[in-house]
């Protein structure tokens, strides 16, 4: 299949790509609530 370098990956959840959490722009981090830190895509 395709492969994608350097991009998002299908599962990857669209709002923290695929890392599970948004880094703050004050500092520290805060877990994404779409995919509850996992950085996965749940459908
Ligand atoms: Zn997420």
């Amino acid at each position: 299949m395709n492969k994608h370098r350097g991009a998002v990956k299908p599962n990857d959840c669209p709002y923290c790509n695929g890392k599970g959490y948004f880094q703050l722009l004050l500092g520290g981090s805060e877990t994404c609530e779409s995919c509850e830190g996992s950085g996965s895509k749940s459908e």
